[in-house]
Order: structure tokens, then C-alpha cells, then sequence
């Protein structure tokens, strides 16, 4: 799933392009293509009429990004959330629609990954943004600007790591959940916004923290670590544009790198990175969800 650097590249990008287009047209399919048809999303054929009627001659002014959702706001007071979710990203270029599916002769598209558009936005300028989501598990609402402290999607979300996050702060949050495995709250959006499991594994591995410790056994200087191991690897994803070993896609369909420098995501049954250490990197499911981690550094 997009964290917090994939979705920060998404955003940028969009930044790039999109301030003072305006929207001419909206299409998806999502409503016929899945099972799990939310009354209060796009998925919801009745909700899309509105959506569409709603949005078509608004004009974007910007793109922001909060926790690992997107937001496109425009003029009116309106605003899009798109949260990607599992497989989805958004891709801009030339679309034409043949009357079944949307073909496009930019390179990218032969990326498999880029083909299972299920929702376009057409802009002023010809162009389109296409929203690849293999899955189907993505969400897409309109909301009002001014409602967005109220919205659900945004009220529940913790504090943004990388704006300006104290020390402090960073570990009240963390200390909400005493008794929870620390993987499973680095990951809880409810106490910092748009870390996931890479970016949790990757910073647990810096820190030498086994991903099963109790919040409240970990100590002072370890709560200064993490922090400082959170801001690092998740500028570092930035810079690398993002992580796309899975589906994920810039806007104009490219990798990002920063699979290429994982030192404990999905490196399973390899040796452990960190010099000097003989441990072999371990996968154990804790809170659901993968965890991976060396065998004898992480304590
Ligand atoms: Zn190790």
C-alpha cells in the first residue's frame, strides 16, 4: 500500500500539472466492476451522478497530501479525497476511451501495473488523470473544503511525521498504546499519519528494535532513535521517489527506488545488512500484517 513518500510523490507530481486546469469530464466503472458498491463513495452509481454533476467546470487550485490520502481541492469549496489503498495510483497523459477500455499511447503503459484504469478525469488543457487500481479497494469521495476537520477520513488521523513533529510529541502519541507491539502502532494512522508496513519495518531495523516490544518497555533514548530513524527513512523514500516494489506508479507511470535499498522489507532468508551482524532477516505476522526483521539485532 502507498505510505507517505508514495503518496507525497503522487502529490508533488500532481502539483506540477494540475493547479489552474479545470475538470471538463469524470468517468468509472467502478460501480460495475465490484462487489463492495459504499453508498458514500464513487462505487455507488447514485453517489458517481452526483460526484460528476458536482465536480465537472471546477477549476483545481491545489493538491495536498494528509496521511496517505489525496487531496485536490478546487475552486467552490470542493474537494476530492482520493486514498489509493492497496493497488491504486494515479497516472497523467493522453487517454482516449474506445468505448470499452482507456487506451493511451504513452510509454508507460505497457507497465501491467498501469492498466486497470477504473476512474478518469478529463482536464481543460486535453489531458486526463487515469487511476490505475488493480485491486479495487481504492476510495474516491467529494467532500466540502471547509467540512474537512469533520470528515472521518481526516479527524481520526494522527500527526504528519515529517511537518514539524517534536520529539515530544512523537512519543506522547506512541505512548497511547502501553501495550501494543510497537510495529503495530507505528502503523496505526491514528497516531502518526502515513507510515505503513515498509516504512515501519525499514525503521525498526535502523533502531535495532524488535517489532514485538511492548511501547512501554522502550526507553528514552530509544524513543530518540526511532524519531530520528523515522524523519531519515522517510525523507530518504522521498528523495527516492518513492517505494514501487509492488504496484505503486508515479504519475507519469515510473518506479520509484526505494526498494532497492530495503534493509529488512521482504528480504526474508537474507543476511542481516547491518555491519559486523550475523543475523538472517525474519517475517512473522504480528497485528496482522507482515513484519520483517533480523533475527539478533533487533532486540
Ligand atoms: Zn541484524
Amino acid at each position: 500500500m502507498p505510505e507517505l513518500p508514495e503518496v507525497t510523490t503522487t502529490v508533488n507530481g500532481l502539483n506540477e500539472v494540475l493547479p489552474n486546469l479545470t475538470i471538463r469530464d469524470v468517468w468509472t466503472d467502478y460501480f460495475l466492476r465490484t462487489t463492495h458498491k459504499r453508498l458514500d463513495t464513487i462505487k455507488n452509481e447514485k453517489y458517481f451522478k452526483n460526484f460528476k454533476k458536482q465536480i465537472i467546470g471546477e477549476k483545481v487550485k491545489v493538491v495536498e497530501r494528509r496521511g496517505k490520502n489525496i487531496l485536490i481541492h478546487s475552486s467552490h469549496n470542493k474537494t476530492i479525497l482520493i486514498h489509493m489503498k492497496m493497488t491504486g495510483h494515479l497516472l497523467y497523459g493522453k487517454y482516449n476511451f474506445d468505448g470499452k477500455i482507456w487506451k493511451s499511447k504513452e510509454k508507460f503503459l505497457s507497465d501491467p501495473f498501469n492498466q486497470f484504469i477504473h476512474f478518469v478525469v478529463g482536464f481543460s488543457n486535453g489531458k486526463q488523470l487515469a487511476f490505475s487500481d488493480m485491486r479495487k479497494f481504492a476510495k474516491v469521495i467529494l467532500f466540502k473544503t471547509d467540512e474537512r476537520d469533520e470528515l472521518s477520513d481526516i479527524k481520526n488521523l494522527g500527526p504528519e511525521p515529517l511537518n514539524g513533529l517534536s520529539l515530544e510529541v512523537f512519543k506522547k502519541q506512541l505512548s497511547k498504546r502501553p501495550n501494543k507491539k510497537i510495529k503495530t502502532v507505528l502503523i496505526d494512522q491514528e497516531i502518526l499519519a502515513g507510515i505503513g508496513n515498509i516504512y515501519s519495518d525499514e525503521i525498526l531495523w535502523t533502531v535495532g528494535i524488535h517489532p514485538e516490544r511492548l511501547v512501554k518497555n522502550i526507553e528514552n533514548d530509544e524513543f530518540k532513535k526511532m524519531y530520528d530513524a523515522m524523519k531519515k527513512v522517510l525523507k530518504k523514500g522521498v528523495e527516492m521517489g518513492g517505494d514501487s516494489m509492488s504496484d505503486y506508479r508515479n504519475i507519469y507511470g515510473k518506479k520509484g527506488n526505494f526498494q532497492n535499498s530495503h534493509k529488512a522489507y521482504r528480504r526474508t532468508g537474507q543476511n542481516c545488512l547491518k555491519p559486523g551482524c550475523k543475523g538472517k532477516i525474519i517475517r512473522k505476522i504480528i497485528g496482522g500484517r507482515s513484519a520483517h526483521f533480523c533475527s539478533i539485532h533487533q532486540k
